[in-house]
């Protein structure tokens, strides 16, 4: 039987993108409350404020700027996690943007920075930890999915093609590593009150009435948290789940079951 101390990310270095703000910031905070060495990417730098106060109080916690769709940066980023803890444990690829447009609206260049930043940054990041981890024994990948990569939305296309992409990357890399112990699985989050969802929201007019109404309406009468999705990783990492691999856990208060 497993004992508490599989929840203890105690000497386990953990990488986590788009760490800045929303999901991301969520998850970073929760491997740090576990003991992790963690490092916060992305293209914001206000994830050094909060690498900055986790120092302060006596944590291991680090901020490299870092976009994910620029391969130079991605190796230049987990080379900098592997130098300062001494090798990288487990990888949560989270940044995202999420930009809607319908087929007629989606021009060339729209296209490519949905896919550039949500599809191809996980993969670059894939690309550049795994060796790392293969080396070490093994290692933990989790890619942050969407119920979009399923849902037919029409206005999501582009996003939602970057989600179902990243279903299919999670499947073919559990597959290919799965002899050398590195466990890659997917996340797909309902509806979360992030920092980026609620300026969208609030940009768009969605806020207000209408979004206590859409919120009435849902299974679980509440949009998720960062928090929510975070214990989905921390459980997805740790020993608990030693034999899930190749999977997609969604943590959406039952939103999918409509
Ligand atoms: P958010 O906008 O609050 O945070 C996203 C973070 O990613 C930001 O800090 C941003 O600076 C960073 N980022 C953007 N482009 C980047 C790049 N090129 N390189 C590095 N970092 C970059 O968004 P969120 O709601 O927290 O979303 C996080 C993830 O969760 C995304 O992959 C999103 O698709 C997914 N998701 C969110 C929801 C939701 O309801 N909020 C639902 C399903 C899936």
């Amino acid at each position: 039987m497993r004992d508490k101390a599989s929840f203890n990310f105690a000497g386990k270095t953990v990488l986590v993108t788009g760490a800045a703000k929303g999901i991301g910031a969520a998850i970073a905070e929760q491997f740090v409350s576990y003991g992790a060495n963690v490092v916060l990417a992305d293209v914001d730098e206000q994830g050094e404020a909060a690498a900055a106060g986790w120092r302060q109080s006596g944590r291991s916690a680090r901020f490299i700027r870092c976009d994910v769709s620029r391969g130079s940066e991605v190796v230049k980023t987990v080379a900098y996690a592997e130098q300062e803890f001494g090798g990288l444990d487990i990888l949560v690829n989270n940044a995202g943007i999420f930009p809607r447009a319908r087929l007629a609206e989606t021009d060339e260049a729209f296209w490519d920075r949905v896919m550039d930043i949500n599809l191809k940054g996980a993969y670059l990041m894939c690309q550049a930890a795994v060796p790392g981890m293969i080396r070490r024994g093994g290692g933990n990948i989790v890619n942050i999915g969407s119920l979009h990569a399923a849902s037919g939305a029409p206005d999501t296309l582009a996003y939602a093609i970057s989600k179902g992409g990243i279903v299919t990357l999670t499947r073919n890399l559990a597959s290919t590593l799965a002899r050398q112990g590195v466990r890659v699985n997917c996340i797909h989050p309902g509806w979360v009150a992030s920092d980026g969802e609620m300026a969208r929201l609030a940009a768009t007019g969605e806020g207000g009435d209408s979004l206590e109404k859409a919120i009435s309406r849902m299974p679980m009468g509440r949009m998720q948290t960062g928090d929510d999705i975070a214990s989905a990783v921390i459980f997805m990492t740790s020993d608990f789940a030693d034999q899930i691999t190749g999977q997609q856990l969604t943590v959406d208060g039952g939103i999918s079951l409509r």
